[in-house]
């Protein structure tokens, strides 16, 4: 059994999960975000005060809960032509994707990752990555996690693994997760506390937190927490 974790955290209500499923299972946990020039860039402001927010939600967690990075990743947003990193409306593109697609992005996390771990001797990487209900990122797939855990493995010379908690649950169920993991507490810390709408929006409270209500990332928010609603 390991006993370290870096979380990928984007301050977001994925890798907030995540986040309390590692510091429920790891004796040291530290998180990782990254400016890749996204659009949505006020989830990097909002990671301090939610990682804060953790630490006084239990004192166990804040006991295991180390340091956080975060990496200046600007490059992918000049490589890519996205709506994630550009002001692009979203779109559908011919080829299935949605244009909120960032070709590389969770290859490139997940490999700064693995080299951010090997510095700190940790050897569980935990991301959010999840092809249950998703946008079709086929960086989010199970299949590219565990490829990408080999060709670490190999390239590193190491035992690192991928942990995706996530992966096959839905949104619902994340939100169940939650409850499970930090009872109503960390649900609404979750709900009011983290960042999931592509847009940046964060002008209105809805009951599943706050968001422009309309981008995919809102809604497949809004439709779990109402489906996780209907099931308490
Ligand atoms: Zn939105």
């Amino acid at each position: 059994m390991s006993s370290s974790a870096l979380v990928l955290f984007s301050g977001g209500q994925d890798s907030a999960t995540c986040l309390a499923w590692a510091l429920s299972r790891y004796e040291r946990v530290e998180t990782l975000g990254f400016d890749y020039g996204q659009r949505h860039a006020i989830e990097l402001a909002i990671r301090p005060h939610l990682l804060a927010a953790m630490r006084a939600l239990r004192p166990d967690w804040a006991g295991r809960l180390g340091d956080d990075h975060l990496l200046d990743l600007t490059v992918l947003g000049k490589v890519s032509d996205t709506a994630l990193t550009g002001d692009a409306e979203i779109a559908m593109q011919a080829n299935g994707l949605p244009n909120t697609f960032v070709p590389g992005r969770n290859l490139l996390f997940i490999t700064l990752a693995a080299a951010l771990a090997y510095r700190r001797g940790i050897d569980v990487l935990v991301g959010g990555m999840c092809e249950t209900d998703y946008s079709g990122y086929p960086d989010c797939r199970d299949e590219t996690m565990q490829s990408l855990q080999s060709t670490l493995r190999l390239g590193m010379a190491t035992d690192v693994s991928i942990a995706t908690p996530l992966m096959w649950l839905d949104k619902a169920a994340t939100w169940q997760l939650a409850q499970d993991l930090g009872g109503a507490a960390l649900v609404e810390l979750i709900r009011t506390g983290t960042h999931t709408c592509y847009l940046g929006e964060r002008g209105t409270l809805h009951d599943w937190g706050y968001g422009c209500g309309t981008c995919p990332a809102c809604v497949l928010r809004a439709n779990g927490y109402a489906g996780f609603v209907k099931n308490i």
